[in-house]
């Protein structure tokens, strides 16, 4: 998904969910490399900007204030 608006607080849903059983991700900081925590166990893993794109799924929930089109 290379169209999304991902930022700092955005919770997305990945291609492939984590082991926890839960699919659900805060971006908890966005740059040349992000760091995502789970939703279901509250680990953190890393992931490049480029990875992370590509891996998502679908955007849940954005905090941002890019509130502009579609
Ligand atoms: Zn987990």
């Amino acid at each position: 998904m290379n169209n999304v608006n991902l930022q700092k607080g955005t919770v997305v849903v990945l291609k492939k969910g984590h082991p926890c059983g839960k699919n659900l991700w805060e971006i908890i900081r966005f740059g040349a490399v992000c760091k995502l925590r789970c939703l279901g166990c509250q680990r953190e893993v890393l992931m490049n900007r480029v990875d992370l794109r590509k891996k998502v799924k679908k955007v849940v929930e954005n905090e941002g204030n890019n509130s502009s089109d579609n």
